[in-house]
């Protein structure tokens, strides 16, 4: 295998785990960020997401000394002798008010590495970006490439998925390549070479539009069956059969066809929104797209109304939310519909309270007004409602005889159709979820 100098700038979710994973197979990778925390903690020996498994990888890289971190990005693309070959672009592209992705930082990025180039290098934009971005990223390099060092530009979209991004980067189902020169193609099949899956060679701008339109047909997946799941409730119908009885059909697939209470995270929301304003602004109105986010701001809400449905007016009664984070086991809450259900609920004069087990830390700031308690029976003490948020599978182990005799009111909203309705029925709880009978 041949090895490669990598410099990865932005060390966060998917930078960190392309840099620790791409130094797990033998490539030297220096990873760089602005934020001069997160450097020292990683020099630390500290990893500062929770991602499972990341620890280790980042440990045992830095201990065969794969791995380097640093703050600036001059030294990360020439770090001890060693010159990068390839840069990898991972900073973030956080969603405009008007919907459009901000990509002030991949630009100040692109700059940088431009004034640090000292031989060949291949620019790789590994956040998601909307199509045609790669050209400003060439024109960018160009313009601050005073030397004139020979450079190609090349997109390598991200798949992984918070919360198994480590074994989704070792083993991803494809890599995408797309670049239109040979030498920078060769060069990322020898950096993912040591990955045993297809690599799919495309132009730049197919690469950046297999990112947008792949995420924004799985949150189409996940707002369809939360559509179908609406027609369940109001027929007696049960999802969970109908999406049993769909995702056997090879063509339509068993994945991504979970009722509940939405999705969020810092992809899917901002990836469709950035989707649709890159259509309308090429002249076409991709209302599809339109759609699939209504339907998902509508069911953000299922929980509101169904508690309205149980307990008349909401003000004065305590609604108890276990699980915080977008999804379980990340402690990542960067568009969450628990935000947006907690708001809903404050804003009927219902008290909240709630609990996750890592994400506490980072509900702080993003939920004013909700009482966060130290573990979930802490949290579901005196509450006339207990909702279901994030499908973390210890929630599933609680004793809910014990849950049933500390709640004001046993009343369950299973937003994430985590327990069994016959086992909380039987315990005399008042049980909804979503799309089940
Ligand atoms: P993040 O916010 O966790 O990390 C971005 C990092 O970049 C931060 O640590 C920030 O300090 C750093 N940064 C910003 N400007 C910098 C600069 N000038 N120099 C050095 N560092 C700088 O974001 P993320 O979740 O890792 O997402 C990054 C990109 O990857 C986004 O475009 C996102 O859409 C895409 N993506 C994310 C996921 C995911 O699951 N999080 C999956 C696939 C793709």
């Amino acid at each position: 295998m041949k090895k490669v100098n990598v410099c990865v700038v932005g060390t966060g979710y998917v930078g960190l785990v392309t840099g620790a994973c791409l130094a797990h197979v033998g490539h030297r990778v220096v990873c760089v960020d602005s934020d001069i925390r997160k450097i020292d903690a990683l020099k630390a020996g500290k990893i500062p997401i929770y991602e499972p498994g990341l620890e280790k990888v980042v440990a045992g890289a830095v201990r065969r000394k794969k791995l380097f971190f640093c703050k600036s990005i001059a030294e990360g693309m020439f770090h001890q002798g060693h010159t990068a070959q390839v840069a990898f672009i991972a900073v973030g592209t956080p969603p405009r008010s008007d919907g459009s992705a901000d990509l002030s930082f991949i630009e100040n990025v692109a700059r940088e590495i431009a004034h640090s180039l000292r031989e060949y290098t291949v620019v790789v934009e590994k956040s998601t970006v909307p199509v045609e971005t790669g050209e400003w990223i060439v024109k960018t390099v160009n313009r601050f490439n005073k030397k004139n060092i020979p450079f190609d530009v090349a997109s390598n979209p991200e798949f992984l998925r918070e919360g198994s991004a480590v074994s989704d980067f070792l083993k991803p189902d494809r890599v995408v390549v797309g670049t239109n020169s040979n030498r920078a193609a060769q060069l990322l099949k020898e950096l993912y070479a040591p990955f045993k899956c297809p690599i799919l060679l495309t132009d730049i701008k197919s690469s950046e539009l297999i990112k947008h339109a792949s995420n924004s047909f799985l949150a189409a997946k996940i707002s369809f069956i939360n559509a179908v799941s609406a027609l369940c409730e109001r027929t007696g119908a049960n999802v969970e059969d109908v999406a049993k009885g769909m995702g056997l059909d090879k063509r339509i697939g068993a994945s991504f066809l979970r009722a509940g209470i939405g999705f969020g995270g810092f992809c899917f929301p901002k990836d469709l929104e950035a989707f649709y304003w890159i259509s309308r602004q090429k002249g076409y109105d991709f209302s599809m797209l339109r759609a699939v986010k209504e339907v998902n701001e509508d069911q953000k809400l299922w929980v509101v109304r169904r508690a309205e449905e149980e307990l008349w007016n909401l003000g004065g009664k305590t609604v108890a939310m276990l699980g915080l984070a977008f999804k379980p086991d990340t402690d990542d809450m960067r568009f969450a519909p628990s935000i947006d259900i907690a708001k809903a609920l404050i804003e009927r004069g219902a008290r909240v309270k709630a609990y996750d087990p890592v994400s506490m830390a980072n509900a702080k700031s993003l939920m004013p007004g909700v009482q966060l308690c130290k573990n979930a029976y802490e949290c579901l003490a005196d509450a006339d409602c207990l909702a279901i948020i994030t499908e973390w599978p210890q929630f599933a182990k609680l004793d809910y005889k014990k849950v049933a005799g500390l709640m004001r009111h046993a009343f369950i909203l299973d937003g994430r159709n985590l327990l069994s309705p016959k086992d909380m029925r039987d315990l005399g709880f008042t049980y909804r979820s979503v799309g089940r009978p």
